[in-house]
Protein backbone atom coordinates (compact mmCIF):
# COMPACT_ATOMS: atom_id res chain seq x y z
CA UNK A 1 0.00 0.00 0.00
CA UNK A 2 1.23 3.76 -0.35
CA UNK A 3 2.63 5.57 2.13
CA UNK A 4 1.43 9.11 3.57
CA UNK A 5 4.50 11.10 5.17
CA UNK A 6 2.57 12.72 8.10
CA UNK A 7 4.51 15.76 9.50
CA UNK A 8 5.20 15.59 13.41
CA UNK A 9 3.79 18.79 15.58
CA UNK A 10 5.12 17.80 19.39
CA UNK A 11 6.98 19.73 22.27
CA UNK A 12 9.73 18.13 23.70
CA UNK A 13 8.33 14.15 22.42
CA UNK A 14 4.62 15.27 23.30
CA UNK A 15 2.37 14.70 20.60
CA UNK A 16 0.02 17.31 19.80
CA UNK A 17 -3.41 16.89 19.06
CA UNK A 18 -3.60 18.38 15.30
CA UNK A 19 -0.90 15.43 14.47
CA UNK A 20 -3.30 12.57 15.65
CA UNK A 21 -5.72 13.71 13.99
CA UNK A 22 -3.58 13.85 10.47
CA UNK A 23 -3.14 10.36 11.59
CA UNK A 24 -7.33 9.53 10.89
CA UNK A 25 -6.85 10.98 7.67
CA UNK A 26 -3.74 9.79 6.50
CA UNK A 27 -5.07 6.00 7.40
CA UNK A 28 -8.15 7.18 4.49
CA UNK A 29 -5.45 7.32 1.84
CA UNK A 30 -2.35 5.27 2.65
CA UNK A 31 0.01 3.98 5.42
CA UNK A 32 1.16 6.67 7.23
CA UNK A 33 4.45 7.23 7.87
CA UNK A 34 5.14 9.94 10.72
CA UNK A 35 8.54 12.25 10.64
CA UNK A 36 9.42 13.48 13.84
CA UNK A 37 12.40 15.99 14.48
CA UNK A 38 13.93 17.92 17.20
CA UNK A 39 14.14 17.10 20.65
CA UNK A 40 12.28 14.33 22.06
CA UNK A 41 11.80 13.14 18.51
CA UNK A 42 11.45 9.77 19.25
CA UNK A 43 9.43 9.70 22.25
CA UNK A 44 7.19 10.23 19.80
CA UNK A 45 6.98 6.95 18.51
CA UNK A 46 4.56 4.79 21.63
CA UNK A 47 1.88 7.67 20.61
CA UNK A 48 2.52 7.78 16.90
CA UNK A 49 2.58 4.11 16.70
CA UNK A 50 -1.01 3.71 18.91
CA UNK A 51 -3.11 6.01 16.12
CA UNK A 52 -1.36 4.27 13.18
CA UNK A 53 1.61 5.20 12.00
CA UNK A 54 3.69 2.01 10.14
CA UNK A 55 6.74 3.66 10.57
CA UNK A 56 8.08 6.97 12.51
CA UNK A 57 11.60 8.72 11.62
CA UNK A 58 12.87 10.80 13.69
CA UNK A 59 16.01 13.43 13.55
CA UNK A 60 17.17 14.81 16.19
CA UNK A 61 20.04 17.96 15.72
CA UNK A 62 20.28 21.52 17.47
CA UNK A 63 19.69 23.17 14.19
CA UNK A 64 16.08 22.41 14.82
CA UNK A 65 15.40 24.42 17.96
CA UNK A 66 18.51 27.36 16.84
CA UNK A 67 17.11 28.04 13.41
CA UNK A 68 13.70 28.69 11.94
CA UNK A 69 12.20 26.60 9.89
CA UNK A 70 14.64 25.73 7.12
CA UNK A 71 16.34 22.34 8.49
CA UNK A 72 12.29 20.91 8.99
CA UNK A 73 11.99 21.43 5.63
CA UNK A 74 15.35 19.95 5.06
CA UNK A 75 14.24 17.19 7.01
CA UNK A 76 11.28 16.81 5.46
CA UNK A 77 12.39 16.61 1.75
CA UNK A 78 14.98 14.48 2.95
CA UNK A 79 12.16 12.00 4.26
CA UNK A 80 9.95 12.67 0.59
CA UNK A 81 13.18 11.11 -1.16
CA UNK A 82 13.59 8.29 0.96
CA UNK A 83 9.49 7.46 1.03
CA UNK A 84 8.30 8.46 -2.01
CA UNK A 85 4.39 9.17 -0.64
CA UNK A 86 1.16 9.81 -2.01
CA UNK A 87 1.39 12.46 0.12
CA UNK A 88 2.51 14.82 2.98
CA UNK A 89 0.09 15.96 5.36
CA UNK A 90 1.16 18.86 7.73
CA UNK A 91 -1.15 20.62 10.37
CA UNK A 92 -2.26 24.04 9.68
CA UNK A 93 -0.31 25.83 12.39
CA UNK A 94 1.77 29.10 11.20
CA UNK A 95 5.06 27.24 11.11
CA UNK A 96 3.12 23.92 9.87
CA UNK A 97 2.17 26.22 6.76
CA UNK A 98 5.63 27.85 6.00
CA UNK A 99 7.19 24.43 6.21
CA UNK A 100 4.37 22.92 3.63
CA UNK A 101 4.70 26.10 1.69
CA UNK A 102 8.44 25.89 1.47
CA UNK A 103 8.77 21.75 1.23
CA UNK A 104 6.28 22.54 -2.07
CA UNK A 105 8.35 24.78 -3.89
CA UNK A 106 11.30 22.51 -3.26
CA UNK A 107 9.98 19.26 -4.76
CA UNK A 108 8.30 21.17 -7.34
CA UNK A 109 4.94 20.17 -5.89
CA UNK A 110 1.12 21.97 -5.83
CA UNK A 111 -0.19 22.56 -2.14
CA UNK A 112 -3.47 22.82 -0.54
CA UNK A 113 -3.85 24.89 2.85
CA UNK A 114 -6.52 24.76 5.50
CA UNK A 115 -8.03 21.76 4.65
CA UNK A 116 -11.61 20.68 6.63
CA UNK A 117 -11.27 17.28 5.00
CA UNK A 118 -9.80 14.84 3.01
CA UNK A 119 -10.69 11.56 0.76
CA UNK A 120 -9.12 9.00 -1.49
CA UNK A 121 -10.00 10.26 -5.20
CA UNK A 122 -9.18 8.40 -8.21
CA UNK A 123 -6.22 10.50 -9.22
CA UNK A 124 -5.04 11.08 -5.57
CA UNK A 125 -6.07 12.58 -2.21
CA UNK A 126 -9.14 14.86 -2.50
CA UNK A 127 -9.28 17.93 -0.04
CA UNK A 128 -12.20 19.79 1.26
CA UNK A 129 -11.26 23.53 1.97
CA UNK A 130 -14.23 26.20 3.59
CA UNK A 131 -13.68 29.66 1.55
CA UNK A 132 -15.41 32.74 1.37
CA UNK A 133 -16.08 33.54 4.93
CA UNK A 134 -17.14 29.71 5.13
CA UNK A 135 -20.01 30.49 2.63
CA UNK A 136 -18.74 27.50 0.12
CA UNK A 137 -16.96 24.25 0.50
CA UNK A 138 -14.46 23.08 -2.05
CA UNK A 139 -12.93 20.33 -3.09
CA UNK A 140 -9.78 20.38 -5.05
CA UNK A 141 -6.72 18.13 -5.56
CA UNK A 142 -3.28 18.34 -6.25
CA UNK A 143 -2.27 18.01 -10.11
CA UNK A 144 1.34 18.59 -10.07
CA UNK A 145 4.06 16.39 -8.25
CA UNK A 146 3.53 14.74 -4.74
CA UNK A 147 0.58 16.75 -3.04
CA UNK A 148 1.61 18.64 0.25
CA UNK A 149 -1.80 19.41 1.76
CA UNK A 150 -2.14 20.99 5.50
CA UNK A 151 -4.94 20.45 7.53
CA UNK A 152 -7.13 22.76 10.41
CA UNK A 153 -6.92 20.93 13.86
CA UNK A 154 -10.35 19.52 14.52
CA UNK A 155 -11.41 18.16 11.24
CA UNK A 156 -10.99 14.89 12.10
CA UNK A 157 -11.17 12.75 15.30
CA UNK A 158 -8.32 10.99 16.70
CA UNK A 159 -8.66 7.67 16.93
CA UNK A 160 -6.75 4.59 18.72
CA UNK A 161 -5.27 2.20 15.71
CA UNK A 162 -2.44 0.21 16.64
CA UNK A 163 0.55 -0.30 14.03
CA UNK A 164 3.80 -1.19 13.79
CA UNK A 165 5.35 1.84 14.25
CA UNK A 166 8.67 1.08 13.62
CA UNK A 167 11.37 3.64 14.32
CA UNK A 168 14.18 4.30 12.11
CA UNK A 169 16.71 7.31 11.73
CA UNK A 170 15.70 9.72 8.79
CA UNK A 171 19.60 10.86 7.31
CA UNK A 172 19.25 14.57 7.00
CA UNK A 173 22.43 16.91 5.11
CA UNK A 174 21.08 20.21 6.36
CA UNK A 175 21.67 23.07 2.79
CA UNK A 176 23.32 26.28 3.46
CA UNK A 177 19.52 28.06 3.71
CA UNK A 178 19.00 26.06 7.15
CA UNK A 179 21.46 28.35 8.99
CA UNK A 180 20.51 31.29 7.38
CA UNK A 181 17.83 32.31 10.48
CA UNK A 182 18.66 32.00 13.78
CA UNK A 183 17.15 32.58 16.76
CA UNK A 184 18.65 34.82 19.29
CA UNK A 185 15.52 34.26 21.79
CA UNK A 186 12.07 32.89 23.05
CA UNK A 187 10.11 34.29 25.27
CA UNK A 188 7.07 31.64 26.50
CA UNK A 189 3.76 33.27 27.07
CA UNK A 190 2.38 32.91 30.06
CA UNK A 191 0.07 29.78 30.66
CA UNK A 192 -3.59 30.32 31.32
CA UNK A 193 -4.32 26.53 31.78
CA UNK A 194 -6.78 26.71 29.17
CA UNK A 195 -6.12 24.75 25.93
CA UNK A 196 -4.84 26.40 22.89
CA UNK A 197 -7.51 28.40 21.17
CA UNK A 198 -7.23 26.61 17.64
CA UNK A 199 -6.59 23.53 18.97
CA UNK A 200 -9.72 23.63 21.44
CA UNK A 201 -12.56 21.11 21.11
CA UNK A 202 -14.76 23.35 22.80
CA UNK A 203 -14.58 27.41 22.31
CA UNK A 204 -16.26 29.72 24.22
CA UNK A 205 -16.66 33.81 23.29
CA UNK A 206 -17.58 36.76 24.36
CA UNK A 207 -18.36 39.79 22.39
CA UNK A 208 -19.08 43.45 22.71
CA UNK A 209 -22.18 42.11 25.12
CA UNK A 210 -20.02 41.05 27.81
CA UNK A 211 -19.44 44.89 28.69
CA UNK A 212 -16.40 44.51 29.56
CA UNK A 213 -16.50 41.64 32.27
CA UNK A 214 -15.15 38.30 30.65
CA UNK A 215 -15.59 36.28 33.94
CA UNK A 216 -19.01 34.65 33.28
CA UNK A 217 -17.43 33.41 29.73
CA UNK A 218 -14.19 32.12 31.32
CA UNK A 219 -16.10 30.36 33.89
CA UNK A 220 -17.91 28.63 31.02
CA UNK A 221 -14.83 27.98 29.64
CA UNK A 222 -13.25 26.21 32.48
CA UNK A 223 -16.46 24.09 33.25
CA UNK A 224 -16.32 22.77 29.73
CA UNK A 225 -12.58 22.83 29.61
CA UNK A 226 -12.46 25.06 26.71
CA UNK A 227 -11.00 27.95 25.25
CA UNK A 228 -12.00 31.61 25.29
CA UNK A 229 -12.17 32.95 21.98
CA UNK A 230 -13.32 37.23 21.95
CA UNK A 231 -14.80 39.16 18.90
CA UNK A 232 -12.75 42.04 17.52
CA UNK A 233 -15.25 44.60 19.59
CA UNK A 234 -14.27 42.93 22.56
CA UNK A 235 -10.66 42.82 21.69
CA UNK A 236 -10.33 46.84 20.36
CA UNK A 237 -11.91 47.67 23.31
CA UNK A 238 -9.15 46.14 25.51
CA UNK A 239 -11.12 43.55 27.22
CA UNK A 240 -9.57 41.29 25.76
CA UNK A 241 -6.19 40.10 23.80
CA UNK A 242 -5.44 40.04 20.08
CA UNK A 243 -4.21 36.64 20.85
CA UNK A 244 -7.80 35.49 21.70
CA UNK A 245 -10.00 37.24 18.65
CA UNK A 246 -11.71 34.80 16.49
CA UNK A 247 -12.49 35.84 12.61
CA UNK A 248 -11.17 37.04 9.43
CA UNK A 249 -8.24 39.44 11.06
CA UNK A 250 -8.30 37.03 14.48
CA UNK A 251 -7.94 33.38 14.37
CA UNK A 252 -9.77 30.65 12.48
CA UNK A 253 -11.50 27.71 15.08
CA UNK A 254 -13.18 24.82 13.99
CA UNK A 255 -14.16 23.02 17.70
CA UNK A 256 -16.61 20.28 17.62
CA UNK A 257 -18.83 23.36 19.88
CA UNK A 258 -18.75 27.17 19.65
CA UNK A 259 -20.20 29.36 22.00
CA UNK A 260 -20.73 32.86 20.95
CA UNK A 261 -21.79 35.19 23.88
CA UNK A 262 -22.60 38.74 23.15
CA UNK A 263 -22.18 38.50 19.91
CA UNK A 264 -23.89 39.57 16.70
CA UNK A 265 -22.60 37.29 14.38
CA UNK A 266 -20.66 39.88 11.54
CA UNK A 267 -20.03 38.10 8.60
CA UNK A 268 -16.30 39.17 9.51
CA UNK A 269 -16.48 36.65 13.02
CA UNK A 270 -18.61 34.26 11.29
CA UNK A 271 -15.86 33.90 8.96
CA UNK A 272 -13.58 32.28 12.02
CA UNK A 273 -15.96 29.93 13.34
CA UNK A 274 -18.73 29.15 10.64
CA UNK A 275 -16.99 25.70 10.51
CA UNK A 276 -17.50 24.79 13.71
CA UNK A 277 -19.34 21.08 13.96
CA UNK A 278 -21.93 22.76 16.88
CA UNK A 279 -22.41 26.05 17.48
CA UNK A 280 -24.71 27.98 20.65
CA UNK A 281 -25.24 31.49 20.85
CA UNK A 282 -26.27 33.36 23.94
CA UNK A 283 -27.84 37.43 22.37
CA UNK A 284 -30.31 39.47 23.90
CA UNK A 285 -31.33 40.21 20.26
CA UNK A 286 -33.58 37.62 18.93
CA UNK A 287 -32.90 39.41 15.39
CA UNK A 288 -29.08 39.12 15.94
CA UNK A 289 -27.43 37.41 12.84
CA UNK A 290 -25.22 34.88 14.53
CA UNK A 291 -28.97 33.39 15.68
CA UNK A 292 -28.96 32.09 11.41
CA UNK A 293 -26.11 29.56 11.91
CA UNK A 294 -26.57 28.55 14.95
CA UNK A 295 -27.76 25.23 15.78
CA UNK A 296 -28.89 26.23 19.39
CA UNK A 297 -29.86 29.58 20.26
CA UNK A 298 -30.72 31.31 23.84
CA UNK A 299 -32.71 34.43 23.50
CA UNK A 300 -31.68 35.86 26.34
CA UNK A 301 -28.81 38.58 28.79
CA UNK A 302 -25.75 36.45 29.00
CA UNK A 303 -25.53 37.55 32.45
CA UNK A 304 -28.20 35.75 33.44
CA UNK A 305 -27.77 32.87 31.15
CA UNK A 306 -24.31 31.76 31.18
CA UNK A 307 -23.80 31.60 35.02
CA UNK A 308 -26.75 29.47 34.89
CA UNK A 309 -25.36 27.04 32.11
CA UNK A 310 -21.91 26.93 34.39
CA UNK A 311 -23.62 26.07 37.50
CA UNK A 312 -25.58 23.50 35.69
CA UNK A 313 -22.46 21.83 33.71
CA UNK A 314 -20.49 22.01 37.19
CA UNK A 315 -23.65 20.28 38.93
CA UNK A 316 -24.01 17.45 35.86
CA UNK A 317 -19.83 17.21 36.46
CA UNK A 318 -20.96 16.03 40.12
P1 LIG B 1 -21.64 43.81 18.19
O1 LIG B 1 -21.81 43.65 16.74
O2 LIG B 1 -21.78 45.16 18.79
O3 LIG B 1 -22.65 42.81 18.88
C1 LIG B 1 -22.83 42.72 20.26
C2 LIG B 1 -23.99 41.76 20.48
O4 LIG B 1 -24.12 41.52 21.88
C3 LIG B 1 -25.32 42.29 19.99
O5 LIG B 1 -25.90 41.33 19.09
C4 LIG B 1 -26.16 42.45 21.24
O6 LIG B 1 -27.53 42.12 21.05
C5 LIG B 1 -25.52 41.47 22.17
N1 LIG B 1 -25.63 41.79 23.60
C6 LIG B 1 -25.39 42.98 24.20
N2 LIG B 1 -25.54 42.85 25.54
C7 LIG B 1 -25.90 41.56 25.76
C8 LIG B 1 -26.20 40.82 26.94
N3 LIG B 1 -26.12 41.39 28.16
N4 LIG B 1 -26.53 39.52 26.81
C9 LIG B 1 -26.60 38.93 25.59
N5 LIG B 1 -26.32 39.60 24.44
C10 LIG B 1 -25.97 40.88 24.54
N6 LIG B 1 -14.83 40.89 13.98
C11 LIG B 1 -14.46 39.76 14.60
O7 LIG B 1 -15.11 39.31 15.55
N7 LIG B 1 -13.33 39.10 14.18
C12 LIG B 1 -12.57 39.52 13.15
O8 LIG B 1 -11.56 38.89 12.85
C13 LIG B 1 -12.97 40.71 12.47
N8 LIG B 1 -12.26 41.15 11.42
C14 LIG B 1 -12.71 42.28 10.75
C15 LIG B 1 -12.04 42.69 9.59
C16 LIG B 1 -12.48 43.79 8.91
C17 LIG B 1 -11.77 44.21 7.65
C18 LIG B 1 -13.61 44.50 9.36
C19 LIG B 1 -14.13 45.70 8.61
C20 LIG B 1 -14.28 44.10 10.48
C21 LIG B 1 -13.84 42.98 11.22
N9 LIG B 1 -14.49 42.55 12.36
C22 LIG B 1 -14.10 41.38 12.95
C23 LIG B 1 -15.54 43.37 13.02
C24 LIG B 1 -16.94 42.92 12.71
O9 LIG B 1 -17.41 43.56 11.56
C25 LIG B 1 -17.87 43.32 13.90
O10 LIG B 1 -17.78 44.69 14.12
C26 LIG B 1 -17.56 42.60 15.20
O11 LIG B 1 -17.46 41.21 14.98
C27 LIG B 1 -18.65 42.88 16.20
O12 LIG B 1 -18.35 42.29 17.42
P2 LIG B 1 -19.51 41.88 18.42
O13 LIG B 1 -20.40 40.91 17.78
O14 LIG B 1 -18.86 41.52 19.71
O15 LIG B 1 -20.23 43.30 18.67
Amino acid sequence: MSEVLVYVDHVDGSVRKPTLELLTLARRIGEPVAVALGAGAADTASVLAAHGAVRVLTHDAAEYADYLVVPKVDALQAAVAEVSPVAVLVPSSAEGKEIAARLALRIGSGIITDAVDLEAGEDGPVATQSVFAASFSTKSRVVKGTPVITVKPNSAAVEATPAAGAVSELGVTFGSLATGTKVTGRNPRESTGRPELTEAAIVVSGGRGVNADFTAVEALADALGAAVGASRAAVDAGWYPHTNQVGQTGKSVSPQLYIANGISGAIQHRAGMQTSKTIVAVNKDAEAPIFDLVDYGVVGDLFDVVPQLTEEINARKG
